[in-house]
């Protein structure tokens, strides 16, 4: 056959073959395969030009056909040649006539064919450009193609990875969101009771842990539960629970004082439920810290639907143990507070009682006469004002008597003070009980001088009054010789009396005026005796 003839049926079958084939891979090893049917080819090598270099794509051999993808850089130096100085050649190497096909594309070699053939005769290397213009453009296109899929593959993979992004931002989000909703529960929460119970509920509901209980410790070496869940995932008051702090994998790491490390969480452990293992999966001990000091213990796990711990679940249980720190130590703090309110309140109250028990004894007091424990004139005083106005208004009589001992010096000097003031005590307790009617006043005028305030009397009921006192003291028949005296050898009293309808023109003084202008005249007259002024 010519070597005419031989290219021809080459283009020929080749351009048939092509048009069937999908894929470049099958364009260049039908290609290799048809150069080596048609003259013998027995080795080539297909390398392209990347930006980075010189990559092998195909390489045929006596091994047979390789073709690789991704491409195979180059570190060949031979192959980096300029391509400018690449030109299309047939020439003899050695045994074998190598036809160099430079693969150019709109100016530009972007790949390099190169065929070895053992015998001659061969077309001429311009005979072959058809064979290098086809597979440029074949490259050029696959490159194309797979630049855009390249360029899908990596918008793909952006796109998922943003997905990804922002799924974990919104799971953040939401947590965070979670943490908010739960810190602004446990403010509402109205005792350090509920705050815990709504700490536990909470927690568990927003931030996808299944079981969760708060421990507090108390005293050197102890724990309490406070609210914990039970194994259907009820949150249930375990203050019942109460016991030593263990020694477990997570104590020393969650109590250490230098460290405050906030969380241990253990994947694949054993689970417990009231100190029996009832499952296995991860566990978290999130710490307490009030300062630095531990003072107890959030233990959580996922029992109930073995949910996998979350990327999240460490920074978000830390913040969650936090915030519940908080709160806790503010509630403390405020039941502190509040019970040294109650506290000094109680001292208060007790105080202010007995104050006001010194008041009253005091205001008592005040109000009588220490030797005869009768009212004292300061009593009398504002009593006679109240009962003048009273009077005044009623129109109605108000009288007064008062009571002067007899010779009452003398009886001091003679018997001395002592006996005296006895003498003025019996005499006081005497007339107290002489008048019982409403509003009447019994009170020490001062010295050995006594007052009767008898509102609503008239002159002859006071009178009358008058009289039973002389004679209550008279029956008291209390010895005294240091007198000469008409009658029995006793002490005595005089009685000057007053009454008066008060009227705008008068005044108290003038009552008292009065009653003391009649005891001169009762003593005047004999004493021992009653005289109403006139
Ligand atoms: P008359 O019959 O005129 O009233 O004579 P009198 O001596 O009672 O009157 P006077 O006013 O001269 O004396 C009153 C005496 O009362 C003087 C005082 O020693 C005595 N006296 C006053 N207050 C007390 C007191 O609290 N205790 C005692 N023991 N004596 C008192
Ligand atoms: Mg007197
Ligand atoms: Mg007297």
């Amino acid at each position: 056959m010519t070597t005419q003839k031989r290219l021809d049926s080459f283009y020929q079958r080749l351009l048939t073959q092509w048009g069937k084939a999908h894929g470049f891979r099958p364009l260049c090893e039908l290609t290799c395969r048809n150069l080596s049917n048609s003259f013998g080819a027995t080795q080539a090598r297909l390398t392209i030009a990347a930006s980075s270099g010189w990559q092998l794509l195909l390489k045929m051999d006596d091994s047979g056909i390789h073709y690789q993808f991704p491409p195979k850089p180059l570190n060949n130096s031979k192959q980096l040649q300029s391509t400018r100085a690449l030109r299309r050649s047939l020439e003899q190497q050695g045994q074998l006539i190598r036809l160099t096909l430079p693969l150019e594309r709109r100016g530009e070699v972007i790949g390099l064919f190169t065929i070895d053939f053992p015998e001659q005769p061969l077309p001429s290397s311009q005979e072959f450009s058809v064979l290098a213009t086809l597979l440029a453009a074949e490259i050029d296109s696959g490159q194309l193609s797979e630049n855009i899929q390249r360029e899908h593959h990596s918008r793909k993979s952006a796109e998922k990875e943003l997905e990804i992004s922002q799924q974990e931002t919104q799971q953040l989000q939401e947590q965070l969101q979670a943490l908010h909703d739960i810190s602004f529960k446990l403010w509402r929460a109205s005792s350090k009771d509920d705050m815990l119970f709504t700490a536990v509920d909470e927690g568990k509901k927003r931030l996808h842990v299944d079981r969760m209980a708060i421990f507090l410790f108390r005293g050197e070496n102890r724990m309490q539960g406070t609210y914990g869940t039970d194994i259907h995932g009820n949150t249930v008051n375990e203050h019942y629970f109460e016991r030593e702090i263990p020694d477990l994998w997570f104590t020393q790491l969650t109590q250490d004082r230098t460290k405050s490390e906030y969380l241990a969480i253990e994947n694949n452990t054993p689970l417990y439920h009231d100190l029996k293992q009832v499952g296995f999966g991860w566990s978290g001990f999130i710490s307490l810290w009030d300062g630095d000091t531990p003072i107890g213990w959030i233990a959580c796990d996922n029992l109930l639907t073995g949910m996998p711990l979350r990327s999240y679940h460490q920074q978000i249980l830390k913040q969650f143990g936090f915030i519940v720190s908080q709160h806790l130590v503010r509630r403390q703090a405020e039941e502190k507070l509040l019970n040294l309110n109650k506290e000094l309140e109680r001292r208060v109250c007790e105080r202010t009682a007995e104050l006001e028990r010194v008041n009253r004894k005091l205001k008592a007091i005040s109000r009588l006469d220490p030797l005869t424990s009768v009212y004292n004139r300061r009593v009398f005083d504002e009593k006679l004002n109240e009962e003048w106005r009273r009077a005044e208004r009623h129109q109605l009589p108000l009288s007064l008597l008062i009571v002067d001992v007899d010779h009452f010096k003398a009886y001091n000097d003679s018997y001395g003070h002592a006996a005296g003031d006895q003498c003025l005590k019996i005499i006081a307790n005497t007339l107290a009980g002489l008048e019982n009617r409403a509003g009447a006043l019994f009170a020490r005028y001062g010295g050995e001088e006594f007052v009767l305030l008898l509102p609503g009397q008239d002159q002859s009921a006071a009178r009358y009054t008058a009289n039973r006192a002389i004679e209550a003291i008279q029956n008291l028949q209390l010895p005294r010789t240091d007198i000469r005296q008409e009658g029995p050898q006793i002490v005595t009293v005089s009685i000057g009396l007053s009454t008066l309808i008060p009227t705008q023109e008068t005044a108290p003084e003038s009552l008292f005026k009065q009653a003391d202008i009649a005891l001169y005249e009762a003593k005047s007259s004999g004493r021992n005796q009653a005289i109403a002024y006139s």
